[in-house]
């Protein structure tokens, strides 16, 4: 583990920790293989945070404090994506949780899009860990697919998710012109425990994980091999979007939709959106999502979580809290790998690492 402290100087200590999470991102993003656990990885991130906050004159564009995952790979062809698919800022404890929901209240409040007594509403989520995946649809039809790659430039893997029988090649009817749906690819804890037995039967390469099976298995050269492993998608956003069915037709209006069609309204807010989606075909995860008001609303749906998360059929490895309103997250806007409207508030770390000493490791 390092440190900043030691006489060493902060330029030094910045350098060194730029480094070794680089080889991190490497290892994790590009071979599907980790080395060290996520909570250590998540430690020396801060301990980069912490110094770059110090000494903002060593922040540099190329940081990974300021980058998201890691640069494609060329064996698969390269896709831009039309809306950046970022990373989300982390909170490890309740002091976070409180200081996120008062920047969240205070923008808000000073864009009057909340009263001076009235809470922040949030859609809380489950983080999926698995990987992040654009979907576009264009009139309904699934015609590329991408890994979110560095957040600007993915890999196309159009034909591995076709294989993935949770995600719909062709969507209902009412889809727009455009839609790109963003989710997460995963495995289940079983499927995943299968695989690595079958694996080692054939002396080819166990994962370290459900995460890296997952990652392993989408970003096959070969989609056959992709084919025969089980892997399963949520919805949980949106990219480009064009011809929303509401901004044409004026069906969608406040007005003109009645009780229990708030999934008519998809850019209202991210609950409705998720539950057009659905409406769409796309599999969300409805069971666990969750609406709630202001810090303790979030504080209480992550200890519900946490006390259920060991009976979840996959891993997760925090909660994720969103602003609910859509025309609030875009006045709360983005910083420069994250939005401003999100945060994943994260399981502690001595849970975050028992799969990873659980398993044998193939490096
Ligand atoms: P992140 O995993 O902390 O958060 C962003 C990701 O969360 C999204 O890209 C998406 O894939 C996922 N996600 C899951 N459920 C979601 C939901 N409901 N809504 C929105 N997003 C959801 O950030 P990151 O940039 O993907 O990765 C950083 C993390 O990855 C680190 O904090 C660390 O835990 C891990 N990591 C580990 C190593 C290692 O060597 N062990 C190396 C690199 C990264």
């Amino acid at each position: 583990m390092s440190s900043a402290s030691g006489g060493e100087d902060a330029a030094k200590a910045a350098a060194r920790l730029r480094a070794e999470l680089e080889q991190h991102n490497v290892r994790y993003y590009v071979y599907d293989e980790p080395t060290v656990s996520d909570a250590e990885y998540d430690g020396l991130m801060r301990q980069l945070e912490a110094l770059e906050a110090e000494h903002p004159e060593l922040v540099t564009p190329e940081s990974p404090t300021q980058r998201v995952g890691a640069a494609p790979v060329s064996a698969f062809g390269a896709v831009r994506h039309a809306v950046p698919m970022l990373s989300l800022n982390n909170a490890f404890d309740e002091e976070e949780v409180t200081a996120f929901d008062r920047r969240v209240t205070d923008t808000l409040r000073g864009a009057g899009l909340l009263g001076p007594a009235q809470q922040a509403d949030y859609f809380c989520e489950l983080k999926l860990d698995g990987l992040a995946i654009s979907l576009r649809y264009e009139d309904g039809r699934l015609v590329q697919a991408a890994t979110r790659g560095d957040g600007q430039t993915g890999e196309d893997v159009t034909s591995n998710i076709r294989t993935i029988k949770a995600i719909p090649l062709q969507l209902k009817d009412g889809a727009p012109k455009v839609l790109e749906v963003r989710g997460e690819v995963l495995m289940n804890r079983a499927d995943f425990e299968k695989l690595n037995v079958a694996q080692a039967k054939r002396d080819e390469k166990v994962f370290v994980n459900p995460r890296n099976a997952a990652a392993g298995s989408l970003r096959q050269l070969d989609p056959r091999i992709t084919a025969k492993r089980p892997l399963r998608f949520f919805a949980y956003g949106w990219g480009e979007v064009q011809g929303l069915p509401g901004a044409q037709s004026g069906l969608f209006d406040e007005a003109s939709a009645g009780a229990g069609q708030a999934s008519l309204l998809p850019e209202k807010s991210h609950g409705a959106m998720l539950a057009w989606l659905h409406e769409l075909g796309l599999p969300v995860n409805l069971m666990h999502n969750h609406r709630a008001t202001g810090a303790e609303g979030l504080m209480a749906f992550y200890a519900k979580v946490g006390a259920m998360r060991a009976t979840l059929p996959y891993d997760i490895d925090g909660v994720v809290y969103k602003v609910d309103s859509l025309p609030a997250q875009k006045v709360l806007g983005f910083v420069a790998r994250a939005p401003r409207f999100a945060l994943a508030h994260k399981f502690a770390a001595e849970e975050a690492t028992t799969t990873l000493l659980d398993i044998e490791v193939q490096v």
